[in-house]
């Protein structure tokens, strides 16, 4: 796609000049040097998922200028970061911490509040500080990729220990577990899998939480909770403070795998698949996140146009999908599931003859057998990441349009036929009535499973991103009458989100307001992030 070269005037954050805007930041040149502080004055370049831009949303809904940073800076140490915080407080400049900003889906690189300074900590701070084998834990810095940790545990010869990773893996494991991002091992929960932070606070205070604050301590990373409140909670999904460190557990080599896939023939099978599922999982004889991916969203990551198959306007036809589908794995069925078994061989055969035989109710479920499917196949795909193998082929059904961009809708419901009935259901009518394609999959946790609807837009079509975003405003407005909230969002829905989680009186966000303004009295860092506004800017216009 060829580069739209413009000119651009560098952003300046709101309630400062440019002159003094530009003096503050020859000050933080000075500390840190001058080539760690950028100025965002060059055209917006998107690039791709690998060579992602950060000062943007590279797959931004709203228009590119919208949630722009004015300026890039890349500490290498925790005193730089502090340092950074204090001159932002000194001169009351919002911040916003990345990690590496490929949070694709979510808002990427980009900041909130428009004119923010990034503060991009990958770029530097980017060791693994300890891989403990004995312990099967490991200390990271935020710039820590999902790819750079397998990579080192392989280079050390590590096999006895496992990482586990979400469907893209070149994000930061830090950025991606603050968020309480997913993965597919039985360690898939990675805020759970977490062990201890080193946090610098919003007046630029650092503290280690768990046994971390203990000074001699041995235990930061196999015991979470140290003594005490349980503090690291505050700081995922928030904006109460900047993590520079943090412990992750590893999981253990089970000592043999094997993926399967089933495929299921109609879509109201989905209910009775549900009731089947719960049990197994929640007994974890389903050892890992189970997905049940719908039709269209297996066709589009074969990575084909949409044009291959329909030129319409209006959402894609069932029939076409079905035609389309004809020659994928799931034939002439509507759902795949895709599953892992973990252990030696003999203990696999237990669970998977369980799994068959409770699958196999469903009239029609069919088994397909992994030898028949050819190495580029995207079970093949699924297979690398359940055994914790990073990889990047889910980003293929982006090809879907031209341009292609995506934003996701991520409810959360109880694993049961009802609610996925009545998630399936209000999805499909609204994005019929928008004219979007619909791509359902369900992932099961453990007691609750998450509906990820992805949107693929065209980024340079402003009649579909303002379908998209009418959509989405529509299902989460909807799914909250229904009594389903979303366990993540994109920026630009925060607001919204946060919204919805209104009991008493809106008591939670009150109380997250208060932990603000305390811990972050001149409301400087990633204002409005997790609808959350300091008091500087609260009722002035700035939620969306
Ligand atoms: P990824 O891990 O996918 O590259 P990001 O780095 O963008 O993603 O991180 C995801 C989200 O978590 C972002 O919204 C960002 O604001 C927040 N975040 C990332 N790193 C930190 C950090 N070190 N401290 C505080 N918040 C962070």
């Amino acid at each position: 796609k060829p580069v739209r070269e413009r000119q651009r005037l560098p952003v300046v954050p709101q309630g400062i000049e440019r002159d003094e805007f530009l003096a503050a930041l020859d000050e933080l040149k000075a500390q840190l040097g001058g080539e760690f502080v950028e100025v965002n004055d060059k055209p917006l370049r998107d690039g791709w998922y690998m060579e992602h831009p950060n000062t943007h949303d590279m797959m931004t809904i709203l228009d590119e200028e919208e949630l722009v940073a004015s300026a890039v800076v890349y500490p290498s140490t925790t005193e730089e970061v502090q340092q950074i915080v204090l001159w932002a407080n000194k001169y009351l400049i919002p911040i916003f911490p990345i990690s590496m900003g490929r949070n694709l889906g979510y808002g990427g690189a980009a900041p909130r509040v428009r004119g923010s300074v990034t503060i991009d900590l990958g770029k530097r701070m980017n060791k693994i500080l300890d891989i403990n084998s004995e312990d099967y834990t490991c200390l990271l810095e935020p710039g820590v990729s999902f790819y750079a940790l397998y990579e080192a545990l392989k280079e050390k010869g590590y096999d006895h220990m496992w990482i586990d990773t979400p469907d893209l893996g070149g994000g930061s494991v830090l950025g991606n577990t603050l968020d309480r991002g997913v993965g597919y091992t039985p360690y898939g929960d990675h805020w759970a899998c977490h062990a201890g932070l080193e946090v610098v606070l919003p007046t630029g205070e650092v503290i280690r939480t768990g046994m971390g604050a203990l000074p001699e301590n041995n235990t930061w990373q196999t015991f979470p909770y140290g003594f005490g409140p349980y503090s690291d909670g505050i700081f995922s999904q928030s904006n109460f403070g900047i993590v520079t460190k943090m412990g992750m557990t590893l999981m253990p080599n089970p000592g043999g795998y094997e993926s399967f896939m089933y495929t299921f023939q109609n879509e109201e099978d989905l209910g009775p698949l549900m009731e089947i599922i719960r049990p197994l999982r929640i007994g974890m004889i389903l050892e890992n996140v189970a997905q049940v991916r719908h039709i269209a969203q297996t066709i589009a990551v074969r990575g084909h146009p949409r044009s291959k198959f329909y030129q319409g306007s209006g959402p894609i036809p069932d029939e076409v999908l079905h035609a389309a589908a004809v020659e994928s794995p799931v034939g002439d069925h509507t759902w795949a599931y895709y599953g892992m078994s973990y252990g030696p061989p003999h203990i696999r055969a237990y669970k998977l003859a369980i799994v068959d035989a409770e699958f196999r109710k469903i009239p029609g479920a069919k088994k397909v057998d992994p030898k028949s499917l050819p190495e580029d196949e995207y079970f093949w795909s699924r297979d690398r990441i359940a055994a914790g193998i990073p990889d990047i082929h889910e980003l293929r059904w982006v090809n879907w349009t031209p341009n292609g961009a995506h934003i996701a809708f991520s409810p959360v419901s109880p694993i049961r036929s009802a609610d996925a009935m009545k998630l399936f259901d209000m999805g499909k009518k609204l994005h019929h009535q928008y004219g979007i394609d619909f791509f359902p999959a369900f992932c099961v946790g453990l007691r609750e499973m998450h509906l990820i609807v992805e949107i693929v837009f065209d980024r340079d079509d402003a009649e579909r991103k303002k379908a998209a975003m009418d959509c989405l405003r529509d299902m989460i407005d909807q799914a909250a009458a229904l009594g389903y909230g979303e366990y993540r969002t994109h920026l630009v829905l925060m607001d919204q989100v946060a919204g919805t989680y209104s009991w008493g009186d809106g008591a939670l966000m009150k109380f997250n307001e208060r932990l603000k303004d305390a811990l972050d009295p001149n409301g400087i860092l990633a204002p409005g992030k997790s609808g959350i506004w300091p008091k500087r800017y609260r009722g002035r216009g700035w939620e969306m």
